[in-house]
Formats: structure tokens, C-alpha cells, sequence
């Protein structure tokens, strides 16, 4: 209980630093980050320039200018649920970590890809980039789950999700984002690989009847697929942990 209490007040943090990252990369495919605010200071600067991890208030509004840039504590709450969710499970050692990184940029990719349909390449390739080497870490100490059982689920959800999006039923940001949660989800079981995808699937369908039946979408609507992904791997990863 403590532990969870503790995971959710570092999430709130954590979700406090992601802000800047989520209102910089929350931009139509194409278009620069935002960097500045948009309405008081629409020159573009560098990429490299500190105005990226400039931090903004949990109300969401530029300092200067007090326009809207994201929702307010939206970032915050939402990693925090995320890693109340990964300490409920109860992960040790570099496994935890490794989960931890998935629900932190999963955070961010899932305020993304709902408010503007796109996982960026950043967030999902160091997702993928970060869970490998946790996992190899959780490897070298010799902690209960396997590296290689982790490596070819990400590669299989990888390859999957790279045909669906040649056949075009999701895009190719999901399978970048398959990678890092294939591997984390492999490394404890099958099951939970299944389980994920099952969930994933179930929860993306709910939510397109929901749509059609509040008549808020129409059958050629286009639905982000991150955030299933992401909560149907957090949720398969709880569930299959005890
Ligand atoms: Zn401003």
C-alpha cells in the first residue's frame, strides 16, 4: 500500500516533467514541435534549445501569456494512475524499471496519439530503446524472466503490427510502440503477451461501439490505437503478475 502511495506521488512528478514533452510533440505529423507557445512566441528555436524541458504549471497555461497549452494535472494524473498500476503488480529489480519507463512514455504517447492520431518516432523509439536495456539489466542480474522469450515477442509484435499497418488498419507509430511493450511484456510470460493483445483488442472494439452509439464517430471514423495498446499492456501485466 505504502509502496503504491509512494508510486503515485512519483508519478504525479514524473507527469509534471513530461508536460513540456507532451505539449512539444502533441503537433499534426509534419509540423515542427512546439516549443514555444504558440500564440506569444511562434519563432521557432532549435530543437537542442532548453525551452523543450522549460517546465509549465499544472494548470496547462503558458507562463507569459496565459494560453491554454494541454489540460490541466492531465499529464500528471495520468502517469500517476499509470504507476500506481505498475506498483499494484508488485515488480522488483530492473523489471520494475523497465515497466516504470513503459508507463511513463506510455503516458505521454497515450495524451499524444488521443489528441492528435501519432506516436512520435522520440517517445517510441526510446521506449524501445530503454526497455531493451533495462530488460538486459534484469538479465545480467539474473532476475526471474527471460531476455529471449522478451526479444522475439518484440520482434513478433513488431512485425504484427508492421503488416497492420501495411494493410492499413492501424499506423506505423503502433508498431514502433509494439517493440517496447512486446519485449516487457515477454519477459514475464506468453500468457501475458496474449493476454495484452486480447485486451488491447477488446478495449479498442468497446470503444468504436461506444462511438458509433453515441453517434460521436461514424463507421469510416479513424480511432488512436496507442492508448489501447498501452492499457491493455499495463493491464495484462497487472493481471498476469499475481
Ligand atoms: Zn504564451
Amino acid at each position: 500500500m505504502l509502496s503504491q502511495l509512494l508510486a503515485t506521488l512519483v508519478g504525479l512528478v514524473a507527469g509534471a516533467a513530461l508536460r513540456p514533452v507532451v505539449v512539444a510533440l502533441a503537433v499534426p505529423a509534419g509540423q515542427p514541435p512546439h516549443i514555444t507557445c504558440p500564440a506569444c512566441s511562434p519563432q521557432p528555436v532549435p530543437a537542442v534549445s532548453p525551452h523543450v524541458l522549460r517546465p509549465l504549471p499544472p494548470s496547462g497555461r503558458c507562463p507569459n501569456c496565459r494560453g491554454r497549452l494541454c489540460a490541466p494535472w492531465l499529464p500528471e494524473l495520468t502517469t500517476a494512475a499509470a504507476f500506481a498500476v505498475v506498483a499494484a503488480g508488485g515488480a522488483v529489480g530492473w523489471y520494475a524499471v523497465a515497466q516504470y519507463w513503459i508507463a511513463l512514455l506510455g503516458a505521454g504517447l497515450l495524451l499524444i496519439d488521443s489528441a492528435v492520431q501519432r506516436l512520435p518516432n522520440p517517445l517510441t523509439l526510446a521506449a524501445a530503446v530503454g526497455t531493451l536495456a533495462l530488460l538486459t539489466a534484469a538479465s545480467a542480474r539474473h532476475e526471474a524472466g527471460s531476455l529471449l522469450r522478451a526479444a522475439v515477442v518484440a520482434a513478433a509484435a513488431g512485425g504484427l503490427f508492421t503488416v497492420f499497418a501495411v494493410l492499413g488498419t492501424t499506423g506505423l507509430g503502433d508498431a514502433k510502440l509494439a517493440i517496447s511493450l512486446g519485449a516487457v511484456l515477454g519477459w514475464h510470460s506468453w500468457q501475458a503477451a496474449v493476454l495484452a493483445l486480447v485486451l488491447t483488442y477488446l478495449l479498442g472494439a468497446t470503444a468504436a461501439v461506444l462511438l458509433l452509439l453515441t453517434q460521436r464517430g461514424h463507421r469510416k471514423s479513424t480511432l488512436a490505437f496507442g492508448p489501447f495498446l498501452i492499457i491493455g499492456t499495463l493491464g495484462a501485466a497487472l493481471i498476469t503478475s499475481s
